[in-house]
């Protein structure tokens, strides 16, 4: 086992600029100067677990990669720029983790440090007794409120607006199935499915798109599952929400079966696309500018959720995504 000081020393501090905010990993805290904070802070932190939220052969160099993915997507949602990141790392001592491990971690982090812009402001490596367990922290910036209106709150969906995705629904979905239960999928969708689920693509511009075109109410990330998360959109804006399943861009719309067909896909989590609402007269511009996505619903009076077929009767869904438990 590799012991803290120098795991810090021989992984990471690699990569991390001595000039930095992080200060080269070398001090207590992380330092940022007041002059680099041109608007709000929004800080958003996401805990991944072995065996609950990555599965334990997930290969190394995608996991740190993916736990700060999952965050930057928080930041896509309120369209905030990225600025730096902490990571806490708790190893399993059972067993641990050998150096070709730790050197693929630490260059998979390396990598999307780059890709994204951001800096290692700092973080902890433990280890114990448990499975291992990754935690990051980003922060991000906001040009600031008064400049363009209320952030893209979950709670600012207005009734009569448009709701929309930016991008297909159920690739990460389909991932995790073929990964966790040996299903098939025909190739190049299984490569396609996999690679997604280890790898969530924040969608960082697009955000960025939808605030600063000023036609935006509520906005969040899909993590928990198209349904779900609707769901979780109409409740905090105390509006119903409508989707029409014919209008949702599926990422197999083809496949048939109960567990990876359509009410499948927008029933599972880590598709990671943004769902937003807008006015409806603005909605296809929108789409358009983006040049990704659909309309798939729209938000109205009243509550709960409603999953319409084409003649715009009552579906059922099998389960409505991911449930949190209390811990
Ligand atoms: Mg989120």
């Amino acid at each position: 086992m590799v012991a803290e000081f120098d795991l810090i020393r021989r992984y990471f501090k690699t990569l991390v600029d001595a000039e930095g905010f992080g200060l080269g990993l070398q001090d207590d805290c992380a330092q940022i100067p007041n002059q680099a904070l041109s608007g709000d802070m929004v800080l958003t932190v996401d805990t991944l677990i072995e065996g609950v939220h990555f599965l334990p052969d997930d290969p190394p160099e995608t996991l740190a990669r993916k736990a700060l993915r999952v965050n930057l997507s928080d930041l896509a949602s309120k369209g905030a720029k990225p600025l730096g990141c902490l990571l806490a790392l708790s190893l399993p001592k059972p067993q641990p983790k050998d150096e070709a491990w730790l050197q693929a971690f630490a260059d998979g982090l390396g990598q999307d440090l780059k890709q994204y812009k951001l800096q290692l402001l700092g973080g902890d490596t433990t280890s114990g007794p448990g499975p291992l367990s990754l935690s990051v922290t980003v922060l991000g910036l906001l040009p600031s409120r008064q400049a363009l209106g209320p952030a893209m709150l979950r709670s600012n969906g207005r009734d009569g607006q448009a709701l929309c995705v930016t991008g297909p629904i159920g690739l990460g979905f389909l991932g995790l199935k073929v990964l966790s239960e040996d299903l098939e999928l025909p190739s190049p969708l299984f490569e396609r499915a996999v690679a997604r689920y280890r790898l969530p693509e924040p969608r960082l511009a697009e955000g960025v798109l939808l605030r600063e075109s000023g036609a935006v109410g509520a906005c969040m990330d899909i993590s928990d599952g198209l349904l779900a998360d609707s769901r979780h959109m109409a409740d905090a804006s105390g509006l119903r929400v409508e989707i029409d399943l014919a209008k949702v861009p599926l990422a197999s719309p083809l496949l048939a079966s109960e567990s990876l067909g359509p009410l499948a896909q927008i029933s599972g989590g880590d598709d990671y696309e943004l769902l937003f609402s807008c006015d409806e007269s603005q909605a296809e511009r929108l789409i358009e500018r983006l040049g990704r996505g659909a309309i798939i619903g729209r938000l109205t009076k009243g509550q709960g959720l409603a999953l319409l077929g084409p003649n715009r009767e009552l579906l059922r869904a099998p389960h409505e995504g991911y449930v949190h438990g209390n811990d």
